[in-house]
């Protein structure tokens, strides 16, 4: 191998690749964190008890009814969490079966 790529390997690909190991794990962790601060349903309505019209939980901050059931990190990510679709607030958390 010659003296310069192994120069680069030891100065740039290696500290790049132990920061990666180190730094994805702790985003993760920090999501699931975020994820698990959200409310479930029941305690939403429990903190938010007028966001509710016709028996149906709605956006406490602009009151919209219109909300969307997504996954938190990707479409089908088992962490869900329920938007308003008008405000894009992050309402409350549920969890796929
Ligand atoms: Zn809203």
């Amino acid at each position: 191998m010659d003296a310069a790529l192994l120069l680069v390997v030891i100065v740039i690909i290696i500290p790049v690749i132990g920061l990666i190991v180190l730094y994805v794990p702790s985003v993760d962790s920090r999501m699931e964190e975020n994820w698990m601060a959200l409310p479930e349903r029941g305690q939403y309505l429990m903190i938010y008890p007028d966001a509710l019209s016709d028996s149906h939980p709605i956006c406490h901050q602009c009151f919209s009814s219109r909300t969307l059931n997504v996954g938190y990190r990707h479409a089908k990510d088992k962490r869900r969490m329920v938007i308003c679709q008008a405000c894009k607030r992050q309402l409350w958390r549920e969890s796929a079966l």
